[in-house]
């Protein structure tokens, strides 16, 4: 079954100046802003400005330069806040929910960059 967009969704409204957010970086193809419940101390969501569902959605039919783009800014916020493993940093966590089972809530590509605590162990027990 094809991906179908729907626009009306909240980030569609961020991206188009409908509603506000807290902006942490914006570029070409991608806007990060911090979750407005968040869950760690840093709680910053990535999208693309272009009209994806969700995850596969995006890696499957975006561009080149969309791909590209959106990556470096979760890497550029990771140096931003000062996250990086290597460099030092306590670490991240990425997820990206997509779907029912994932329990998706907002039908727009984002990845959840969360950091600023022990985060525990990836799942709970279902
Ligand atoms: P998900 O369950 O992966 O779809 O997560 C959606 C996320 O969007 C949740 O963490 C919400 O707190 C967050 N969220 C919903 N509305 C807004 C908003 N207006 N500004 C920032 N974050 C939002």
């Amino acid at each position: 079954m094809p991906y179908v967009y729907d626009d009306q969704n909240i980030f569609a409204k961020i991206l188009r100046g409908e509603i506000p957010n807290d902006t942490v970086l914006e570029t070409e193809h991608t806007l990060a802003f911090n979750d407005i419940a968040p869950q760690a101390p840093i709680h910053v969501l990535v999208i693309p400005k272009g009209p994806y569902v969700c995850y596969d959605h995006f890696a499957l039919e975006a561009s080149d330069a969309e791909i590209a783009d959106f990556n470096r800014v979760v890497g550029q916020i990771c140096q931003m806040k000062g996250l990086q493993p290597g460099e030092g940093g306590a670490g991240f966590r990425l997820i990206s929910n997509a779907g029912k089972d994932a329990v998706q809530e907002v039908p727009h590509l984002h990845v959840h960059i969360l950091a600023g605590r022990n985060l525990g162990r990836m799942l709970g027990k279902a």
